[in-house]
């Protein structure tokens, strides 16, 4: 480490909680390059842990940020916010007519999910438990550390909020065995994310929405990370036939500016009412005309299928390394959300990269987690194959 990182370092140190291991410190980026603090050049298959759809810096998110920002930072929910019912409408027509409500994270939309299900399980047989899945990540909020079902996230914050069950995921008899006459709600990510990189199988999630129809459960999706186009098509459910009653969005909706969603069925919606739920940043203005461009941005540069065709050539990329290194035991995924099972240190195979020059993260102690912007050039990304390459000579070589 070179200087000014260290002096970053050390301050960091000294005045913030140790939640994070921060190891470079960006300081601007445009596209699928970052720069740090040392002059040091990346190409970012992070994006932001998946939240810059459109790249850093992307002109049209940048101009919309700062029109909004010169007109009303913010105005609170006292008042109509036209970015935010302009932005609902998109997302209607996106989906087939779900209706949105929103707030500032990831977290805080799968806590109002959960919170709309309960409303909805309390005129249908008084039913509030929710069943998630093992590996399943849905942020952390001791409500959403209760529906993860990781120890790494629950340890020492015991008592856990009750109203949850666990299942494995794709084991539909594990699904069968968490029932009982509380449940009101079945929760899962069509792909689990930070638990591995691990797509739903099609049967798995057919199996789940019958039982749902068989047990009058509500079906709930986490796409705060499969969303906005990160599985090829702009919700991962559309690739799985099924329909959830609910479904959530973060990440990669406010283009890099903190904005959640939840979307409801008309008819759960229905039984919201003025003041029922609430947030005072939610659906704030400028996050709003952020994620109408990056709405705008997707749909004018076809990013869909680029992701798909990107995915791909990542996909296929890292699987002929597989060749070299046997220790790469799988690599699996959907569009430009891609893992890497490894034997051995995930986290040793980051690190190498990033010295190398390609930021990526883990998924777990064993995954290589990609998942870079939707709109990455082939260029960028063939020569980050490249650098992974080598990085993984001098791990395994
Ligand atoms: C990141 C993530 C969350 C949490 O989002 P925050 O914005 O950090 O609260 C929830 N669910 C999934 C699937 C995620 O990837």
């Amino acid at each position: 480490m070179s200087k000014k990182t260290d002096d970053i370092a050390d301050l960091y140190k000294q005045y913030l909680m140790p939640t994070y291991a921060p190891a470079v410190a960006l300081v601007s980026g445009t596209g699928s390059k970052v720069v740090d603090i040392d002059n040091m050049q990346y190409i970012d298959l992070t994006a932001g842990i998946a939240t810059l759809a459109c790249g850093h810096c992307h002109p049209e998110v940048i101009k919309a940020i700062e029109a909004q920002a010169r007109n009303l930072v913010h105005s609170s929910n006292l008042y109509y916010n036209t970015n935010m019912v302009l932005l609902a409408q998109r997302l209607s027509k996106l989906s087939g007519g779900y209706r949105a409500f929103f707030a500032n994270s990831g977290a805080e939309a799968n806590e109002n999910m959960v919170k709309i299900a309960r409303l909805w399980g309390s005129t249908h047989g008084g039913r509030y438990e929710v069943i998630t899945f093992n590996k399943g990540f849905h942020g952390r909020t001791l409500a959403m550390c209760a529906a993860t079902a990781q120890e790494k996230i629950q340890k020492g914050f015991d008592p856990m909020p009750i109203g949850f069950a666990y299942a494995d995921y794709n084991d539909l008899a594990s699904v069968k065995a968490a029932l009982s006459n509380k449940t009101v709600a079945i929760m899962l990510e069509p792909v689990q994310a930070e638990g591995g990189v691990i797509p739903a199988t099609p049967e798995f999630i057919e199996g789940v929405a019958a039982l749902c129809k068989e047990h009058d459960l509500l079906l709930l999706m986490d796409e705060v990370q499969t969303g906005m186009g990160r599985t090829g098509t702009f919700f991962a459910w559309e690739q799985l036939g099924v329909k959830p009653d609910m479904f959530t969005l973060a990440k990669a909706l406010g283009g890099g500016l903190p904005l959640g969603a939840c979307l409801a069925r008309p008819d759960l919606s229905d039984l919201l009412h003025p003041g029922a739920l609430g947030s005072t940043f939610g659906g704030n203005p400028v996050a709003c005309a952020a994620a109408l461009a990056v709405l705008d941005v997707i749909e004018k540069e076809g990013l869909l299928d680029h992701a798909k065709k990107m995915g791909a050539l990542l996909q296929e990329g890292l699987e002929a390394l597989m060749e070299s290194y046997p220790q790469i035991l799988e690599v699996r995924g959907r569009g430009l959300l891609i893992g890497m099972q490894v034997e051995g240190s995930a986290k040793e195979i980051v690190d190498s990269c990033r010295m190398g020059g390609v930021l990526c993260c883990t998924a777990g102690e064993h995954v290589v987690r990609f998942l870079p912007s939707l709109n990455i050039t082939e260029k960028d990304l063939e020569e980050a194959l490249e650098i992974i390459s080598d990085s993984l000579d001098e791990v395994f070589g």
